[in-house]
């Protein structure tokens, strides 16, 4: 009976494997043709200045609307588009996609910067640099207006590769942010080594920050760590007006998160912007 039971258990945990595989696969397709599909599109979120509390850029985040799934999570779908190579196509459109929309916003005589995320799997591409520098070009963008959001990751394959195409961007005039800093494998020697302007703080240390004193330490310590290094931070997932209050207080310059706005299409971005400025001017009056 042991055996039987054993060698049923051993079925049951083939089939799973296999319908696993078989739903891994269906999602690659879906994805594959997501893009043809017109299924992508992005959502801007404003970048906060604390001091000026000036709305100074947009992060563009990528949204997959499936038409039977629903919304799907870009946690879910990025990192299976990483692991099958079609990030960089993607990303490209990611890229193409917001450079055209920091365009329309310049014409309309809103000159935002525009954060866009870079997989390490995208920096790890050979002709990147002249990708992205060709997509500035193409829509007429300074190369001061786009910032690229890495992840400490992206500097662990090949640290040499990823100096050298940073380098580069940054030359260009780009700037470089590194997300979710203080989740990865920080370094203090690829900070030195990284052409790099902005650190992001994680949202999981913000959002406990003014609960938990480890967080607190831990951003207290990312602010100075800025600052020494002449580098801007900007805080992600900022809920709460007491969270702005202190990050403002303790030296973080930049902000985003739902306390502000969560991401938005473009018109209700540009909506957001007009009546962010109208109220800190009225406020100033
Ligand atoms: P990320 O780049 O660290 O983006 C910040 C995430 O935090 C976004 O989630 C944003 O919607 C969310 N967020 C912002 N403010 C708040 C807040 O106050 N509270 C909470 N709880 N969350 C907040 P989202 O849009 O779901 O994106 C998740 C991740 O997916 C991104 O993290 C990024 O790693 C990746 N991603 C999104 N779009 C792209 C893309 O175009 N390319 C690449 N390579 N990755 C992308
Ligand atoms: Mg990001
Ligand atoms: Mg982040
Ligand atoms: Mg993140």
């Amino acid at each position: 009976l042991a055996k039987q039971n054993g060698h049923n258990h051993f079925q049951f945990y083939v089939a799973s494997i296999d319908q696993e595989i078989r739903d891994r696969k269906q999602l690659e397709k879906e994805l594959s043709q997501a893009q043809s599909n017109h299924q992508f599109h992005l959502v801007y979120q404003p970048q906060i200045n604390l001091e000026s509390k000036r709305v100074i850029g947009a992060e563009a985040l990528l949204r997959w609307e499936h038409p039977t799934r629903g919304l799907v999570p870009p946690d879910f779908f990025i990192p299976v588009a990483e692991s099958n190579g079609s990030i960089v196509e993607i990303g490209q459109w990611v890229l193409n996609q917001a450079c055209w929309q920091a365009a329309r916003w310049a014409s309309d005589g809103s000159p935002l910067r525009i954060a866009v995320n870079l997989s390490a799997v995208q920096l790890r591409q050979e002709t990147i640099v002249d990708d992205i520098l060709d997509t500035l070009k193409r829509h007429k963008i300074p190369a001061g207006r786009l910032e690229l959001e890495v992840t400490e990751t992206s500097f662990m394959t090949n640290l040499s590769d990823a100096v050298a195409k940073l380098h580069r961007l940054h030359k260009a005039g780009i700037s470089i942010a590194v997300d979710d800093f203080g989740t990865g494998y920080s370094s203090l020697t690829y900070l030195k080594q990284m052409p790099v302007q902005h650190l992001k703080i994680d949202k999981q240390f913000i959002r406990d920050l003014l609960v938990n004193e480890e967080d607190t330490r831990i951003a207290n310590t990312i602010i100075d760590l800025g600052r020494s290094l002449n580098l801007s931070v900007v805080a992600e997932g900022v809920e709460t007006a007491e969270q702005e209050y202190y990050l403002s207080q303790r030296g973080c310059q930049l902000a985003q998160g739902y306390y502000f706005s969560k991401p938005l299409l473009p018109k209700d971005f540009e909506t957001f912007v007009k009546g962010f400025h109208k109220q800190i001017v009225e406020n100033n009056a």
